[in-house]
């Protein structure tokens, strides 16, 4: 254990606790499905790994067609 730090380190945000590792995952606000970065979309070809933002502006929801400024980040 660091001495110099107590349990609650100086720099922990408490705000912001959530998952930070990776992109965030990315809900449509049409039908719910999720886009997940870590899973890509198989049905659009979108290989594991790519980050919404990296999907190409063609690109839809696999459920219902909607376009990207359907999505919304998941909270
Ligand atoms: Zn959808």
């Amino acid at each position: 254990m660091n001495p110099s730090r107590g349990i609650d380190g100086p720099d922990r945000d408490p705000v912001d606790d959530g998952e930070r590792d990776g992109d965030p995952r990315m809900e449509c606000r049409i039908c719910w499905s999720i886009y997940d970065p870590a899973a890509g979309d198989s049905v659009g070809e979108v290989p594991p790994g790519t980050a919404f933002d990296g999907l190409p502006d063609a690109w839809r929801c696999p459920r219902c067609d909607s376009d990207k400024s359907y999505f919304l980040p998941v909270t």
